[in-house]
């Protein structure tokens, strides 16, 4: 049985995975088939990770912090998990290859996935113009009309990197004022080729095999218009990736994992959460590698306390039974 399972390998699993190999937890991170290294796998430059002045790519950044993990002893799995049993001392991680893995506790660090819009023709449209990845899907819109929906820095990230590819990148959002920072505003605001579409939001996304344009409606008075585009990137937030644990951690009313006070502890003894599954507010690399560190100590302390309630019980039975 192993000490600890961490399961993602986004900033939180990786640094969770450093501070326990560390620890001398040997650690076991399952990394997900297709999604490993997380969210920053899907991101172009991080200017704002301390260490890396110059910016840093974000799959280079987590190629390092796997390197790193690995360095120090951590095992990583490129499967997913398909079930958890945490009840009682011994958890067990149910793999998508069939394997079953046992620890005594577990950090679950699976991050957050892209929001949806929630309209009729976004997902037999999504690979057919649709996307939710600029830097995955941007090669494909040279020269081509597009949109991207939402007003936070990843709408900006994403508007900013399509122009290097499209003619032209519509900024959808449905106030009059974006959330992004200031110096990602000013960025896209100096672009000649992003044009902000405010106070709308799409009604409906036009095209039979592939996008052929939007319905725009008024956030302010409910009219509509189509505007014509060949490529949709919905940039609209992130929503905790809580399925595996539904009816087995308590969750917020905001839908993370519930913790308890600055600590990663969950409702179940043993079991650890950290990074943006936890974290409705903040959501940076930074704050999810620190949310790991958090786990991987507060793992340390739990496996302590148990060795030590443990050694405690056996010097009771040996005192027993000399009759001290
Ligand atoms: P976000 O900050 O939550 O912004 C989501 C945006 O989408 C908001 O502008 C919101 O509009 C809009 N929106 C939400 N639901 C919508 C819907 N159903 N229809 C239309 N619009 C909708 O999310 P994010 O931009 O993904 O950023 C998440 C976190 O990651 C933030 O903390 C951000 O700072 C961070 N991040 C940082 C960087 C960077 O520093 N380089 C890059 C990317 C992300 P309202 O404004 O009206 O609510």
């Amino acid at each position: 049985m192993r000490q600890v399972i961490i399961i993602g390998s986004g900033p939180a699993g990786y640094t969770a995975a450093i501070y326990a190999a560390r620890a001398n937890l040997a650690p076991l991170v399952i990394a997900s088939s297709v999604e490993a290294g997380g969210e920053l796998m899907n991101t172009t430059e991080v200017e704002n990770f301390p260490g890396f002045p110059e910016g840093v790519m974000g799959p280079e950044l987590m190629e390092k912090m796997q390197a790193q993990a690995e360095r120090f002893g951590a095992e990583v799995l490129y499967d997913d998990v398909v079930s958890l049993d945490v009840d009682g001392p011994v958890k067990r991680v149910a793999l998508g290859s069939g394997a079953t893995h046992e620890a005594a506790t577990i950090i679950y660090a699976t991050g957050s996935a892209p929001r949806k819009l929630g309209l009729a023709g976004e997902a037999r449209l999504s690979g057919h113009g649709v996307s939710y990845c600029a830097t995955c899907d941007g090669f494909f819109f040279r020269d081509r009309v597009i949109a991207v929906v939402g007003g936070g820095d990843s709408a900006i990230e994403e508007a900013t990197f399509l122009t290097k590819f499209a003619s032209k990148v519509y900024l959808i959002h449905r106030r009059d004022q974006l959330r992004a920072s200031k110096i990602m505003q000013q960025r896209a605001f100096t672009n000649e080729k992003i044009e902000p579409v405010w106070n709308s939001e799409v009604a409906d996304i036009l095209g039979d095999d592939a996008v052929t344009g939007v319905v725009l409606r008024s956030t302010v008075d409910g009219s509509t218009r189509e505007l014509p585009l060949e490529g949709l990137f919905v940039a609209i937030g992130n929503d905790p990736r809580t399925h595996l644990v539904h009816g087995v951690l308590e969750l917020t009313p905001e839908g993370t994992v519930r913790v308890d006070g600055r600590s990663s502890r969950t409702s179940v003894p043993g079991v650890f959460a950290a990074g943006d599954v936890v974290d409705p507010t903040y959501r940076q690399a930074v704050t999810a590698a620190g949310s790991g560190t958090v786990a991987a100590l507060d793992v340390e302390h739990y496996l302590a306390a148990q060795a030590d309630a443990v050694s405690t019980d056996e010097l009771e039975t040996v005192a027993g039974a000399s009759g001290a």
